[in-house]
């Protein structure tokens, strides 16, 4: 049986970890860090994710606001709420929710937020930070991923690690910082062929797809560590990942469950980053 690398968990205890740590920061600065998050529209996955967000920011001590926008906001006006936000020296992270609705181009939303209240990481500055190895803030979910490794004693160094998914918000980010660790990255994406020959030599298989149960048995190795960024509703209402986890968990030496594995970790990041900015903000 596979180690349960147990995200609920390890989320747990990073939160009170930062809690005690905002606390301190409060203490000798006079506020608190905050967050300010805006969400455009009604869907509600995106509103459960939000309050999700709002409850984790008030467990640990963070000052969060949010903006809840109709569906039909004119680009130029969340554009305007984020220059006001960028402005106010008492935010110090901002974060919109995505995705929005079509007449927002999300590219242009995301290139406004200042790269220093960007606390998802999605600004192409900072972006451009993580490739060099120079940075303020990790993307949520890959960072997640790395504090899961971290915390179960996994070393990423002279290992082959495999990223199935080369998205802008997992998949990329991931393979660099296993990179940055010292893995040996392969990335893989729906036009690589011979998927599964590459996914078995994978002493580390990170699943960032959106398919239930894509990553079977027969793609892993005996002894990998498997980790399964995906989410996905089957038609019963249940949730799953990419991963095939009761079969998969036979041949793994660890693995993350869906739900509570890399989820509750990314909201953990989240935080992470605010304080992260608010340190920042005052240099
Ligand atoms: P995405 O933008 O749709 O990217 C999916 C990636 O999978 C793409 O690069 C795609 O390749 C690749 N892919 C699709 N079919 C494939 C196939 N048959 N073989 C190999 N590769 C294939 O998704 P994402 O935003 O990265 O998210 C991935 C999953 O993670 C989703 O389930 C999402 O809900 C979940 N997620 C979870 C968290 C969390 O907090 N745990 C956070 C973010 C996302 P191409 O590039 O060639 O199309």
């Amino acid at each position: 049986m596979a180690i349960l690398i147990d995200g609920k968990a390890t989320s747990f205890a990073m939160k009170e970890e930062l809690k005690v740590k905002i606390e301190a920061f409060e203490k000798e600065n006079g506020f608190a860090p905050g967050l300010s998050v805006i969400i455009v529209g009604d869907d509600p996955a995106s509103a459960v994710y939000v309050r999700n967000k709002e409850n984790a920011c008030a467990a640990v001590g963070i000052k969060s606001t949010t903006y809840r926008l109709p569906g039909d906001t004119a680009e130029e006006e969340l554009l305007a709420l984020i220059r006001r936000l960028n402005a106010d020296v008492s935010v110090h992270g901002i974060l919109v929710q995505l995705p929005l609705p079509k007449q927002i181009c999300e590219e242009t939303v995301l290139a406004t937020i200042s790269p220093n209240k960007d606390v998802d990481a999605f600004h192409a500055q900072n972006v451009g930070h993580i490739m060099i190895g120079n940075y303020h803030f990790l993307p949520c979910t890959p960072a997640g991923v790395m504090a899961l490794l971290d915390r179960y004693d996994i070393s990423v160094e002279g290992k082959h690690c495999v990223v199935i998914g080369r998205s802008n918000i997992v998949g990329k980010p991931q393979a660099m910082l296993l990179l940055e660790k010292n893995g040996t990255v392969t990335i893989c994406h729906s036009r690589t062929k011979n998927l599964a020959d590459i996914t078995r030599q994978a002493d580390i298989l990170v699943a960032a797809v959106g398919r239930a149960n894509f990553v079977t048995a027969d793609m892993v190795k005996e002894g990998a560590t498997v980790i399964d960024v995906g989410i996905n509703r089957l038609p019963d209402g249940t949730l799953c990942g990419d991963v095939a986890f009761n079969e998969v968990e036979k041949k793994a030496y660890a693995i993350t469950p869906v739900p509570g594995g890399v989820g509750p970790m990314t909201v953990t990041m989240l935080l992470y980053n605010t304080l992260t900015a608010a340190k920042e903000s005052l240099k």
